[in-house]
């Protein structure tokens, strides 16, 4: 059997689905990252501080007729590289 995230991430394990809720109309789905951190691009070190984090609308997933409300929680990181001129940057994202 198919898992959800799977469906809706092919791109990625690293999310898990916390709640669906099933209307006539519509379908919500939230969804966040589960990586623990994340690689800064500027200088290439590990991060798990979070420097915040936000919700995401990535449109078009696939349904059977209804529309489908996708939630993603993505993350930005701070780097604590001192000399890094990337201060913070989000997350590999996947969607
Ligand atoms: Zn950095």
């Amino acid at each position: 059997m198919i898992r959800l995230e799977e469906l809706l991430f092919p791109s990625t394990a690293d999310v898990a689905v916390l709640s669906v809720d099933v209307d006539i109309e519509i379908v919500r789905v939230d969804a966040q990252c589960t990586a623990a951190g994340a690689t800064c691009p500027g200088c290439g070190a590990w991060s798990i501080r979070v420097h915040r984090s936000y919700l995401r609308f990535p449109g078009d997933v696939p349904s059977a007729g209804r529309s489908v409300v996708l939630r993603l929680r993505g993350r930005r990181f701070r780097c604590e590289i001192s000399v890094c001129p990337r201060r913070t940057f989000v997350g590999k994202s996947p969607a």
